[in-house]
């Protein structure tokens, strides 16, 4: 298995978003957190042979990490043409093993039925914005619906939330760590240059 710190040295040609928008609460998970994330995955054996989703994929980092591990197949799913147009892009600077299909839609609403045991990857809109209030929790029940086992980055501080809501949902969390997610300055609205948020990241089985 490559090392983490070869994956994020890859993951450096990944673009984030060229004009995020805010109600999308689009932000690009950083190369150190997005390998850390699929490291562990892969660890677990969660990506070799399975079908991965990439829920909210955006410019796609999760989906294209995932797809230098060996998975069956990788699907990221957006609701920003813009963002896909860039993810293609990525894919191509990348070069993965493992083509990654883009597929524009509501990825809470995505009716895809994953072939096999399928792992869920997301770093999902948090909810934080008004229109799109617990946008965490739709993506969540929509994870309960297709995956065996997902991945997750949420804000810090959610985990009581999370316990209880994957229960509700007929999953249980194996695995969580506090990971940090420098954001650069994206909006009119941020007042320094960066900013670092704490956020954590769940592994739940849904088995
Ligand atoms: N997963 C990416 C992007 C995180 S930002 C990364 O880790 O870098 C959250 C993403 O969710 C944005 O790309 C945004 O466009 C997307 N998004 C927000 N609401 C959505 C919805 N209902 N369906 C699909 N994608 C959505």
């Amino acid at each position: 298995m490559a090392t983490k710190s070869k994956l994020i040295q890859q993951l450096g040609v990944v673009a984030g978003f060229e004009s995020p928008q805010v109600e999308l609460e689009q932000y690009r998970t950083p190369p150190g957190l997005a390998a850390q994330l699929v490291h562990t995955a892969d660890l677990q054996g969660d990506l070799q042979g399975q079908t991965v989703l990439d829920l909210g994929c955006g410019t796609g980092i999760l989906a294209l990490a995932a797809a230098l591990r060996g998975p069956s197949t990788v699907v990221g799913v957006d609701i920003d043409a813009g963002a896909l147009s860039t993810a293609r892009e990525n894919e191509r600077r990348l070069g993965t093993t493992t083509a990654v299909g883009w597929v524009r839609g509501d990825a809470t609403r995505t009716g895809l039925c994953p072939d096999g045991p399928t792992t869920v990857l997301t770093n999902p809109p948090f909810g934080a914005q008004k229109g799109n209030e617990h946008a965490d929790r739709r993506f969540l029940e929509t994870t309960a619906e297709v995956a065996d086992v997902s991945y997750s980055v949420h804000n810090a501080g959610s985990q009581s939330f999370l316990e209880a809501f994957t229960r509700d949902q007929g999953g249980e969390i194996t695995h969580a760590y506090a990971a940090e997610f420098e954001l650069p300055r994206s909006f009119p609205f941020h007042e320094e240059q960066r900013r670092t948020i704490d956020v954590e990241v769940v592994r739940v089985d849904w088995a």
